[in-house]
C-alpha cells in the first residue's frame, strides 16, 4: 500500500534549485484513490484522539491539512507566508533547505489547551515545522503530533522537532 503511494509521487531533479531532489505530491493529489489512501492513512491514527485544529502550512500543507481535519471532524487553521493573512498575527522565521522564510498566523487561531496536528506535505530539514511548532506552543496550542505525508531521513528534520512526536507515511 505505502509502496503504492510512494510511486506515485513524481521526483523532479533540480527543482526550484541545482542540487534539490523535489518530491512533487501533484501525482499522488490527482489520483483519486492515492489521494484517499494518504489522508484515510493519515486520519487513522488521530481517530479517538479529540484533535480540535489541524494546523496546514502553506500552500501543499493545506491540502494535506483540510483533507485531514474534515476526516476528524477537526477545525483547519491556515499558516501563510507573511502578509497573505487579513487580521492580527504572531510571525516566525526559519531556514529552509532552499533559503529562508517567515511564516504568519492568526493570533487568534488556536485556543490555550487545544488539541493541534500540524500537517505539511514533506519533511525535509525541519526549518519551516519546527517555526510552526514554534508558533502554535507560544500561542498555547498542545501539539499531539507532527504529521508529514514524506520524510527525507537523513535531513533530520524530526530533530528540529523534538520532543514532539513526528508521523510521516513515505521516508526516503
Ligand atoms: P524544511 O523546512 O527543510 O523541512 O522544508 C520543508 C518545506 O519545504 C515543506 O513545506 C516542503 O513542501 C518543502 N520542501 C523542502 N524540500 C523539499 C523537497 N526535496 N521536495 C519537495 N518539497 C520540499
Amino acid at each position: 500500500m505505502i509502496d503504492q503511494l510512494k510511486s506515485s509521487i513524481r521526483d523532479i531533479p533540480d527543482f526550484p534549485k541545482k542540487g534539490i531532489l523535489f518530491k512533487d505530491i501533484t501525482t499522488l493529489c490527482k489520483d483519486a484513490a492515492m489521494f484517499q489512501r494518504m489522508v484515510d492513512l493519515m486520519a487513522h491514527r488521530y481517530v479517538g484522539k479529540k484533535i480540535d485544529l489541524v494546523v496546514g502550512i502553506e500552500a501543499r500543507g493545506f491540502v494535506v491539512g483540510a483533507a485531514l481535519a474534515y476526516k476528524l471532524g477537526a477545525g483547519v487553521v491556515l499558516v501563510r507566508k507573511p502578509g497573505k493573512l487579513p487580521h492580527k498575527t504572531h510571525k516566525a522565521s526559519y531556514a529552509l533547505e532552499y533559503g529562508t522564510d517567515s511564516l504568519e498566523i492568526h493570533q487568534d487561531a488556536i485556543e490555550a489547551g487545544q488539541n493541534v496536528i500540524i500537517a505539511d506535505d514533506l519533511l525535509a530539514t525541519g526549518g519551516t515545522a519546527g517555526a510552526v511548532a514554534g508558533l502554535v506552543t507560544q500561542m498555547g496550542g498542545n501539539i499531539v503530533e507532527c504529521a508529514f505525508i514524506v520524510e527525507l531521513d537523513e535531513l533530520k528534520g524530526r530533530d528540529k522537532l523534538l520532543p514532539h512526536p513526528v508521523f510521516s507515511l513515505i521516508k526516503y
